[in-house]
């Protein structure tokens, strides 16, 4: 049985004539004689009687402390409907269906409500509609625990429905059917030139769904990579082949990119951090003080990034909306802490950089170009950060696109 996975996001089963294109793709997999799991999110967005948001939002309107797995099983009720509705939608096209929540479709997962980690699949369910002829649907973003809870995978969820269940029916493919052509160099509001990848490696596409490029969950990604499952990002509406993510780089005989020898696969970036600048220098005992800083972040559930720990200064970044919260915290502690709201980090993401001297020299020289002040900046073998000011974000990333993507510019 050669197998697909088609999952449609919310903004793919919103209405009636979107769902006829989702029926469209499902139709021309059945065509090619695919047997067919369909994996689906909320329908629409905040605001929309059935997405994710609104089904919170309903909750908190009443009590903002419901516990996490009423929470859930509120939730989960979003892509109960959408699976429902779509499988109705498919019934009208002359298909047989088979809707299964996450439980019955086996997605076993820990009790972690709203965050819950999938802990193995049982496909079984799965295979006997499968071979009874159905096309299966299954609602996305949940799963259950082993006593039968109703848990949730995190926002954006779904995604990693679709993967765990290609990986654990080892499918030819995981479609991920958006509402975008696939996944871009840089984000077309900033940058009107950037385009749309071919071919991504799985390490690259994680690591920019991790620095912000929306477009798919990294933990999708990381799930496929396992198995060496290729993900397509593929739009609903259109024909496009969309972009394929897998182990190679990218190469000429697969019809990919012309590049390759690209340096930087996609630029991300990330608005609305804070910036915190500590002066350690008069601390009798540094060590202690770098301790504490850290552990009162954490038990605070503050989350930091960008971390540079050096001997007199500690720098790192938290998100706009915890800073006052982190200033708090330093302040009660007595730190000389300066605060700079409002930046951004830029991420340079491309396994094509390691070993490979001037990528630094080339992002310093483009900015200093713009007159744009690095904040701070950081690497690792596949990325190069850089933290700027809010205001100059847009100008940053056209101009990094501009030399490393696009160098032939407009
Ligand atoms: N509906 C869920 C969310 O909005 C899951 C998903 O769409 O992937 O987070
Ligand atoms: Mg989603």
């Amino acid at each position: 049985m050669k197998i697909l996975v088609q999952k449609f996001g919310g903004t793919s089963v919103s209405t009636e004539e979107r769902r006829a294109k989702a029926a469209a793709k499902v139709l021309g997999a059945v065509k090619e004689n695919y047997a067919v799991v369909v994996v689906v999110s909320a329908m629409g967005r905040r605001g929309d009687p059935y997405a994710t948001d609104t089904l919170i939002q309903l909750a908190a309107d009443i009590n903002r402390e419901t516990a996490a797995r009423e929470l859930d099983l509120l939730m989960s009720c979003g892509e109960v409907i959408s699976g429902a509705v779509l499988a109705a939608t498919l019934q009208g096209y002359g298909l047989r269906t088979a809707l299964l929540t996450g439980g019955q479709a086996g997605i076993i997962t820990n009790a972690d409500y709203g965050e819950a980690r999938i802990l193995r699949v049982d496909p079984q369910e799965i295979y006997r509609e499968l071979e009874a002829g159905c096309v299966v649907v299954v609602t996305g973003f949940q799963g259950a625990t082993e006593d039968g809870q109703v848990t949730t995978l995190g926002r954006g969820g779904s995604d990693t429905t679709a993967a765990a269940l290609g990986v654990a029916l080892n499918a030819e493919a995981v479609d991920i059917y958006t509402d975008v052509e696939g996944i871009m160099t840089a984000d077309p509001r900033l940058v009107q030139d950037a385009r749309i990848l071919d071919v991504v490696t799985y390490n690259d596409i994680a690591q920019l769904a991790h620095e912000g490029a929306k477009v798919i969950h990294p933990r999708a990604v990381e799930i496929a990579m396992r198995q060496n499952i290729p993900l397509r990002i593929k739009s609903t509406f259109s024909d496009t082949p969309g972009t394929l993510v897998t182990n190679s780089q990218p190469h000429r005989a697969a019809g990919a990119d012309m590049f390759d020898d690209r340096l930087i696969t996609g630029i991300a970036h990330m608005p609305q951090v804070t910036q915190f600048t500590i002066d350690i220098s008069r601390e009798a005992d540094k060590p202690k003080v770098v301790r504490r800083i850290f552990k009162s972040m954490a038990q605070a559930g503050i989350s930091v990034d960008f971390i540079s720990t050096q001997l007199d200064t500690v720098r790192y970044t938290v998100k706009d909306e915890l800073a006052d919260k982190a200033a708090d915290i330093l302040q009660s502690m007595n730190t000389e802490a300066k605060q700079l709201p409002g930046c951004a980090i830029i991420s340079l993401v491309g396994g094509g950089i390691t070993d490979v001297p001037g990528v630094m020299a080339d992002v310093a020289e483009v900015l200093a170009e713009g007159d744009i002040e690095i904040l701070q900046s950081a690497d690792s073998h596949t990325t190069i950060w850089v933290l700027v000011a809010g205001p100059r974000l847009a100008e940053a990333v056209r101009m990094l696109h501009d030399k490393f993507i696009n160098p032939s510019g407009r």
